[in-house]
């Protein structure tokens, strides 16, 4: 079968036949892989700069973001059957007997850092034909949502901020507990970003996202159909535009870089909680005032969060909300996907400077 291989050795990415996956365990299901999407993780795999191929092999097939139609189900693969629609979850746990987090089914929360993820560290991903997994690591997708579930991996990474926000506000008992009302500023107008915007306004929040392209850019419009609100940064910069958006009770960081990120944070309200959800790659150091920062974190009553990658109930929250984005802005949602490139030709998507929101790739 044909797949989209890494091989860190030579330093080669290339479109390549690799033996097809077979079934192990009757507990497996074979996918067709239909298409899988492109993101910053993907590029810096690419650059050599993050990745590891699976033990033995000096390739690593890449790709996270899935959407997948099922070929064939083993018999104790439950609630699977031929032709349903399927993303599949990243993340593997460790095995590791003292992970209480990976014991409990929340490889998200790996303390040993041993744990695999597929198209990233340790394990095969999702640029293939045929791909094969156990039941557990599927969810659900109505196939009303064919055309748009390659968001639903994306989406997660909101949908985990969103659940940690939520029971962040029980440390505010007058608060409601939910986000409902929040004013959420939203920094970085990527795929996250926008899909992060998205999620906190279907979830009743006041969205504000601030991003590098003019007023002019499409993601003003993006912004304006979700009803929230688009600030063109720079000049002025970023913490400044922070400053300016008034009371900013979370801000949700999707622009993964350092500085940038170290300066919104210096900007940061009091009680404000500031996710970082952006996995920067090594350049750019931020300039911060330690004791600064420290200060305002403590006599504000700050918040630091990092959150990465998703546990199930992400994933559910995700296909759940993607169905009410379609309801609500069917437009805005398939804008988000700009580029759709065939198999044959990802390599070069891969390498290529981004340009658009998202790309995906063709498979099937
Ligand atoms: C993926 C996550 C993953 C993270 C770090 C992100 O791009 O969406 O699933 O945990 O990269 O490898």
């Amino acid at each position: 079968m044909k797949a989209v291989t890494v091989t860190p050795a030579t330093r080669r990415v290339e479109v390549r036949d690799v033996p097809e996956p077979r079934p192990q365990s009757p507990s497996q299901v074979s996918l067709r892989m239909i298409r899988a999407g492109v993101c910053g993780t993907d590029r810096e795999i690419c650059r050599f700069d993050y990745g590891t191929p699976p033990a033995g092999s000096d390739y690593l097939v890449i790709g996270h973001e899935s959407l997948a139609e099922v070929a064939e189900a083993g018999a104790e693969a439950k609630g699977w059957k031929k032709g349903d629609l399927a993303v599949l979850i990243v993340r593997r746990p460790c095995g590791d007997p003292a992970c209480d987090a990976c014991r409990a089914g929340r490889q998200d929360f790996c303390v040993t850092g041993n744990y695999t993820e597929r198209g990233i560290k340790g394990e095969h991903g999702f640029m293939a034909q045929t791909v094969v997994e156990d039941a557990r690591y599927l969810v659900h997708v109505p196939a009303e949502l064919r055309d748009v579930a390659v968001l639903v991996e994306p989406l997660t990474i909101a949908e985990k901020a969103r659940l940690e926000v939520d029971a962040m506000l029980d440390r505010m008992p007058w608060r409601r507990e939910s986000v409902n009302g929040l004013h959420v500023m939203v920094l970085g107008g990527g795929p996250v970003g926008l899909l992060g915007a998205m999620a906190f306004s279907a979830a009743g929040c006041r969205v504000t996202l601030a991003s590098r392209q003019p007023a002019t850019d499409v993601r003003a419009k993006l912004l304006e159909a979700i009803g929230g609100r688009y600030v063109p940064v720079g000049p002025p910069p970023l913490g400044e535009a922070v400053k300016q958006a008034g009371r900013v009770d979370v801000v949700y960081e999707a622009i993964g870089a350092a500085p940038p990120a170290f300066e919104a944070l210096q900007a940061l309200g009091p009680n404000g909680l500031f996710v970082f959800t952006g996995v920067p790659g090594r350049r750019g150091t931020p300039d911060v005032d330690g004791g600064a920062l420290m200060r305002s974190l403590v006599l504000n009553n700050q918040v630091a969060l990092g959150t990465v990658n998703a546990g199930r109930d992400a994933y559910e929250a995700a296909v759940a909300d993607l169905g009410r984005f379609m309801q609500r802005w069917p437009d805005a949602v398939r804008a988000l996907v700009t580029n759709h490139v065939p198999l044959a030709d990802a390599p070069k998507a891969l390498t290529s400077p981004p340009d658009g929101i998202k790309t995906v790739i063709e498979i099937g």
